[in-house]
């Protein structure tokens, strides 16, 4: 009996089948509806690590990441992507070795070196900006404008009540330099708890204005955590898979990311790393341009 059931059924695609379902991926395993669009043929295409073009969110060693620019191009192009954009933090980290505005120009002094000479690679001017506590971005415009795009992130202050620290997010996101929200509720799993803030509001905002969202893939992150991840898919909101590395070695951390990235559902079109990097430079941009 044992051996004619498993002669009928294989695969789990075969048992789906029989049940009138199409092949339901793990990671939406959840009994949160995936029976239901399995049923009705609506269960969504998910991203896969091929599809990613650009890796976003690193350090060289202009802060507090070990790896040179002309390093982060040649491994990210020997891992298959097309481009990448380089975010050191910012000054206000001072402990993290952020950039001085002073030395901003040194940094992309050497990424337009590195440009000049490399093939297969873009490397894009970035910064992790720290959202200071009054939810203005460190550095100022004049600065801010002299990078590709701007990922904010929240590194200090992290007591706020969840009125003041919704309200200091909301207004970096008035700006309209403010690419990409980064590590969105600054959890460290086992460590330290997620800042208390409205997330509901925060992640309709980010739709509203067309501000990304990050996924930060570094395995003591995971923020957001993927159960957001899906809400924010639903309001439309653009994903940014973060890898957060530090070193060359924190390139895995994408895969982790695009777990979590699928885990809510996502489609290549809903991830702002699909996008060639005039499709992400264009996304940047728009925001500027709306606001000028
Ligand atoms: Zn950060
Ligand atoms: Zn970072």
């Amino acid at each position: 009996m044992g051996g004619s059931l498993e002669g009928s059924f294989p695969d789990e695609a075969r048992v789906y089948r029989a049940l009138g379902l199409a092949w339901v991926p793990p990671e939406l395993r959840e009994a949160d509806g995936e029976l239901e669009a399995a049923a009705a043929g609506r269960l969504p295409h998910l991203v896969e690590q091929t599809d990613l073009r650009g890796f976003l969110h690193c350090h060289s060693h202009f802060s507090d990441g070990t790896v040179t620019i002309a390093e982060w191009a040649s491994s990210c192009r020997a891992a298959g992507y097309g481009w990448v954009g380089i975010t050191d933090h910012s000054q206000s980290s001072a402990y993290s070795g952020g950039l001085r505005a002073e030395d901003v120009g040194q940094q992309h002094a050497e990424i337009d070196a590195v440009n000049a000479g490399a093939t297969g690679i873009l490397v894009l001017k970035g910064v992790e900006a720290d959202i200071l506590a009054d939810g203005s971005l460190d550095y100022g415009p004049d600065v801010l404008d002299r990078f590709d795009f701007v990922i904010g992130s929240i590194h200090s202050r992290f007591g706020m009540s969840e009125e003041e620290m919704t309200r200091r997010v909301l207004t970096a996101m008035e700006d309209p330099r403010l690419t990409i929200l980064g590590h969105p509720t600054g959890r460290l799993l086992l460590q330290r708890e997620p800042y208390a803030i409205d997330l509901e509001r925060v992640l309709q905002t980010a739709a509203d204005r067309g501000i990304a969202v990050e996924v930060n893939a570094d395995p003591h992150r995971l923020d957001l955590d993927w159960r957001m991840v899906r809400r924010a898919r639903d309001l439309g909101v653009t994903i940014s898979i973060g890898a957060n590395a530090h070193s060359t070695g924190g390139i895995t951390n994408v895969a982790i990311g695009l777990g979590i990235a699928r885990k809510g559902w996502l489609e290549p079109s809903g991830v702002l790393n699909t996008r060639d990097a005039d499709g992400f430079l264009a996304f940047a941009r728009q925001r500027r341009t709306v606001a000028a």
